[in-house]
């Protein structure tokens, strides 16, 4: 039985993900190398499980059971040494990734399951690096993890059947859905995804329409909930730029990187957690 889960990476995904799963009652341990991620992190949650409570989506004794299934440290080995299951969440690098996971599969008990949050990569690669490749598996969540329901479950090579049922497990605790996917760069969504961001970015690199109506057009005419280019901004454009030069790389042509977003990265501008991308979050309204 999965009672408790080290999310490792307190970024925009690892927060989501701790939150969730410490409101779905499970006992978390949110490890980031970094001492002011951590500190973010925190903030994060304390100010969504208060906003939550306001708002009447979380009771005030839910907020307290959460809050005391949560810790934080930057110390690996302790956020792993007695857990079950491992979530993965930093930086879509596939050294790291490789790294971390040599490193939890000396420090985790036997029995634990190490996922990896890839948005894009191979799971029988990073599993490679373990002497366990049946117990681990990519978990793929979406942002923002407490609003989106779906969880895309990625089998490596040699990921279990077991293990692919105790995920599932998992993600239902957590009040998620699931799709299970075979390998294949990308999986479903960020392969999709990926794509249509790109073709947006061209258009506005090529004068097509500006950010506001090509994002509208997607989602008055095209019936997507968000518009591609906020999308971006939400994800984080240092990360989808990692996923692209990933998609790139394994692909091919199809997934040639717009050169608005190498440009827009290389300005700073990562989107939402940077206060400016495809547009400017530092005033109220949402403008250019
Ligand atoms: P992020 O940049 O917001 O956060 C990454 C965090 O990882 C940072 O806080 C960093 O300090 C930490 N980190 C770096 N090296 C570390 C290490 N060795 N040990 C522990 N922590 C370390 O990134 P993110 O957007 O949260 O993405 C995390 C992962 O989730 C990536 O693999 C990404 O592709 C995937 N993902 C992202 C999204 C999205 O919308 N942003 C959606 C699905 C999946």
């Amino acid at each position: 039985m999965t009672k408790h889960i080290a999310v490792i990476g307190g970024g925009t995904m690892g927060q989501g993900i701790a939150y969730t799963a410490a409101l779905a009652g499970f006992s978390v341990t949110l490890q980031d190398i970094a001492e002011d991620a951590i500190e973010r992190a925190r903030e994060f949650i304390e100010s969504l499980l208060d906003r939550n409570v306001e708002k009447g989506f979380v009771q005030p004794q839910q907020r307290e059971e959460a809050r005391n299934n949560l810790s934080y440290t930057t110390d690996l080995q302790k956020a792993v040494e007695t857990t079950d299951f491992v979530i993965e969440a930093a930086l879509e690098i596939m050294e790291l990734k490789i790294n971390i996971f040599q490193q939890l599969d000396e420090w985790a008990p036997k029995h634990a399951i190490l996922a990896t949050n890839t948005s894009t990569m191979s799971p029988t690669e990073i599993a490679a690096s373990t002497k366990r490749p049946e117990q681990c598996a990519a978990m793929h969540f979406f942002n923002p993890v407490p609003r989106m329901k779906l969880i895309e479950i990625i089998r490596g090579l040699d990921t279990s059947d077991e293990t692919v049922e105790i995920v599932k497990q998992v993600a239902e605790k957590m009040g998620k859905e699931t799709v299970e996917v075979n390998e294949f760069p990308g999986f479903v969504t960020s392969r999709m995804n990926c794509l249509i961001g790109n073709e947006a970015m061209n258009m506005l690199m090529e004068g097509v329409a500006s950010a506001e109506d090509i994002d509208k057009a997607l989602k008055l005419g095209l019936n997507h909930p968000m518009g591609p280019l906020e999308l971006a901004d939400l994800v984080g454009l240092d990360s989808r730029l990692r996923n692209m030069e990933y998609l790139y790389h394994q692909l091919g042509e199809k997934y040639r990187t717009s050169p608005v977003l190498v440009k827009y990265v290389k300005a700073g501008r990562l989107g939402r957690k940077s206060g400016r991308g495809f547009y400017d979050y530092t005033t109220e309204q949402k403008g250019k």
